[in-house]
């Protein structure tokens, strides 16, 4: 349910509903399209692509029982079978792996290598380390043997007709290898999602120029490349757009015709200098939310035609973590992804928390390692502008609205390395 309450900020004219995040997120997640466009690529093209269709074998793996061993394979008969003292064994075969043997008779065995087939009539598999090799050419083994010591049984990893990655699945090198391993050269994977992004605001300035008074460099452009990049978005990147409405609305013109998400930063507080707001508004449709979370707070969300738009706050700690909590699940599932939502462990806080806040907060922490449970460690200072405080920490502490606690607190923890990808 959506909390409706509005809040009248005081300087602009329209109320701005107030949302918890989890209110933000359900309605940004419920309104993500899954862009269907797939292509069918290598796999070693497809790293980290998000998988579109289900993958099944049509082969067992291993194929057929093989040797999990470098030894001898063995035909016990009955009465070898666990028994006490030494038993030798003539040997009347060899199979390397890749080639097969002929039928083993009754108390022979074959020199066999690791993941050569099992021959007929074999039932069990010494390794060689056990076995030794008598004057006479036998074998002699001392110890007990059992039936079907170290034989890999067919279809003993994967059955034939077996779903070996399921579609939306992110793909790792692991499942890359699987589906090599059942004979599958190419796979059908939902295209990269084309991403618009520009900045606004006459204050910025790019790195390598030389700042005058009152400017500042221009970071945010650095780090929404960067995200969406590690994402594997391709961007579409109009860099620094003039503060005024109509260069406003000509980037927006622009990247409504190819992308199919436009993400800007800054501009969308109430002030009179921010543009994106009124832009949005005229072209498409616009919410402007204000979010009980801290950092952030106001995000903008709409719709230019097809194309979806998230307009993150300009401080540059709200714009990283924003597009961390928001923009993220957005953008996974937009490509397809079955796992979209920020996933958190548990870790404990080596701070107090004394104020008990309105909003919900994420704070930049370090976890110590070496501490069973970890602990975590916060930045001493955690305001928004502060873009060290994301640099020195590896992740977010979430501390819930109303709360207080002392220093031992069990806490939800977001790293960074997962939430970055
Ligand atoms: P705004 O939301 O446009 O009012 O911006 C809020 C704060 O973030 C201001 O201090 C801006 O100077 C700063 N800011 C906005 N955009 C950027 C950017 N691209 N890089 C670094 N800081 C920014
Ligand atoms: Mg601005």
């Amino acid at each position: 349910m959506i909390n409706n309450q509005q809040v009248d900020c005081g300087c602009d004219t329209i109320p701005q509903p107030l949302l918890s995040i989890d209110e933000a997120l359900e309605l940004l997640i419920n309104s993500a399209q899954i862009i269907d466009d797939i292509q069918l690529i290598e796999l070693d093209d497809a790293l980290n692509k998000i998988l579109a269709v289900d993958v099944c074998s049509d082969i067992f793996v291993p194929g057929f029982d093989n040797s999990a061993m470098d030894g001898y394979a063995i035909n016990l008969k009955q009465d070898q079978i666990n028994t006490t003292g030494g038993t030798t064994f003539e040997i009347t075969d060899r199979i390397p792996a890749g080639s097969t043997g002929s039928t083993l008779a009754a108390g022979c065995a074959a020199r066999i290598f690791t993941g050569a087939p099992i021959p007929k009539g074999a039932n069990t598999v010494i390794m060689q380390e056990e076995c030794e090799l008598l004057e006479n050419g036998k074998i002699e083994i001392y110890r007990p043997i059992a039936l079907n010591e170290n034989i890999r049984p067919k279809g003993n990893d994967i059955q034939s007709g077996d779903v070996i990655l399921p579609k939306g699945r992110q793909l790792q090198p692991q499942d890359i290898a699987l589906a090599a391993s059942v004979g599958v050269n190419k796979l059908a994977v939902f295209n990269k999602i084309r991403v618009g992004v520009f900045f606004t605001g006459d204050e910025l300035v790019e790195p390598g120029e030389t700042l005058k008074a009152g400017q500042i460099f221009n970071s945010n452009r650095y780090a929404l490349v960067a995200l969406l990049n590690n994402l594997g978005c391709e961007v579409v990147n109009l860099g620094n757009i003039k503060d005024t409405f109509d260069a406003t609305c000509q980037a927006l013109e622009k990247l409504k015709l190819d992308c199919d998400l436009i993400i800007t930063t800054g501009g969308v507080s109430v002030g009179e200098e921010d543009h994106v707001k009124p832009a949005v508004e005229t072209l498409g449709q616009l919410d402007l939310w204000r979010i009980k979370m801290k950092p952030g707070k106001p995000l903008a969300f709409g719709k230019i035609e097809n194309c979806a738009f998230i307009g993150l706050p300009g401080n540059p700690v709200s714009a990283m973590v924003t597009f961390l909590l928001f923009a993220r699940p957005f953008i996974k599932k937009m490509q397809g992804a079955s796992h979209y939502l920020n996933t958190s462990f548990k870790v404990v806080a080596n701070f107090d928390w004394y104020r008990a806040k309105p909003r919900r907060e994420f704070v930049r922490v370090r976890l110590e390692r070496a501490s069973s449970p970890m602990q975590a460690n916060q930045y001493p200072k955690q305001g928004s502008d502060v873009l060290s405080s994301m640099v020195w920490a590896d992740g977010l502490v979430e501390i819930p609205e109303k709360t207080t606690f002392k220093s031992g607190e069990t806490v939800n923890f977001y790293p960074f390395n997962e939430m970055m990808l």
